[in-house]
Order: structure tokens, then C-alpha cells, then sequence
């Protein structure tokens, strides 16, 4: 991928955005319109896994393997016992707060399960923190809150909104 000097770029997953000197946009891609403006740019991917060269941090090797693939290490198991014995050190540092601990949730299935299974299964007082980055559905939204009230765990929801949501809103 090629940005010319002067160029601000704004690159995250799949996406990438060029600015100029008066922060007007020159350039945006998103997945599946790579070549969408006045320039073309071919996406590199790793020859592994697939991921762009517009994910963060990303390098490949000479058989254009990225970093991630190479310093991957499959995640050891330790077991519910040294699960039970790590929530049980928050358990007792959280009893002078009003928590033991803060999950991330998205109102995706991997985060609801998360923060269902710390509070129901091994009764952790949980606060719930949401990050809305402008991208968030309304039903998403809707999800977290119905999970959120019906665990009865406090909600904090972050709104940050990204640039490329400015982006599109300005396109709309
Ligand atoms: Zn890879």
C-alpha cells in the first residue's frame, strides 16, 4: 500500500482512511471497496491466515506469513480449579469495593456468555463496561440492557465515536 508524503492515515481492521493537511478525507476503504475513490490499492494478505495489511501492527515474513500466525501459541488449559482460585483472590480484594471485576461486553454472544456465566456461575459482582465506538446497533443496545437488568448488573456505556463513523455520517 502506498500513502503519499503529507498524508495522515487512519488505518484499522480492514479499513483505511487518508487525510490531508486540513483533515479533508482524500481516501477511504472499507472491506469490499478496497478500490472505491480516485486510487487503487491492492490489499496484501497473509498467506496463513488472510488477515490485511491494513490490520494493526501487522508484518509478513518472505513466504508472506504475518506476525501474528509466527508468534501464535495455543492457549493452555489450566483448569477450573485455578479458575475458581483466581476469582476467589478478586472475590476477597473486590469485598471492600462495590465490584470484583469489570468485563467488557459487546451485546455479542461471546461477551453475554462472559458476563452470564462469571455472575450466575461463580457469583462475581460484576460492573458491565460497554465501548460505543458510533457503529453499535440499536438492537445491540437494546441486548445489553435486557442482559444487563436481567443479570442486575450495572451498565457503564463509553461513546467515543470513531472517525470512520464520522465518515459515514457525513456521506449520509
Ligand atoms: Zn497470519
Amino acid at each position: 500500500m502506498e500513502v503519499e508524503k503529507g498524508e495522515k492515515m487512519f488505518i484499522t481492521v480492514g479499513f483505511k482512511i487518508c487525510f490531508d493537511e486540513k483533515e479533508k478525507i482524500v481516501e477511504f476503504y472499507s472491506p469490499g471497496e478496497q478500490n472505491r475513490g480516485e486510487k487503487k490499492i491492492e490489499m496484501k494478505r497473509c498467506s496463513r491466515c488472510l488477515l490485511p495489511e491494513t490490520y494493526p501492527n501487522i508484518r509478513y515474513n518472505g513466504d508472506g506469513v504475518c506476525n501474528y500466525c509466527l508468534s501464535y501459541t495455543p492457549i493452555e488449559y489450566k483448569g477450573e480449579e485455578k479458575l475458581e482460585e483466581l476469582l476467589g483472590f478478586y472475590r476477597d480484594r473486590g469485598a471492600k469495593y462495590d465490584y470484583d471485576c469489570v468485563v467488557g461486553v459487546s451485546g455479542g454472544r461471546d461477551s453475554t456468555f462472559t458476563l452470564y456465566e462469571l455472575v450466575e456461575a461463580y457469583d462475581m459482582r460484576v460492573l458491565a463496561y460497554n465501548y460505543d465506538n458510533g457503529f453499535v446497533s440499536e438492537q445491540a443496545k437494546l441486548d445489553l440492557k435486557k442482559l444487563t437488568d436481567t443479570l442486575g448488573v450495572d451498565l457503564v456505556t463509553n461513546l467515543r465515536l470513531s472517525p470512520m463513523y464520522r465518515v459515514k455520517k457525513a456521506e449520509q
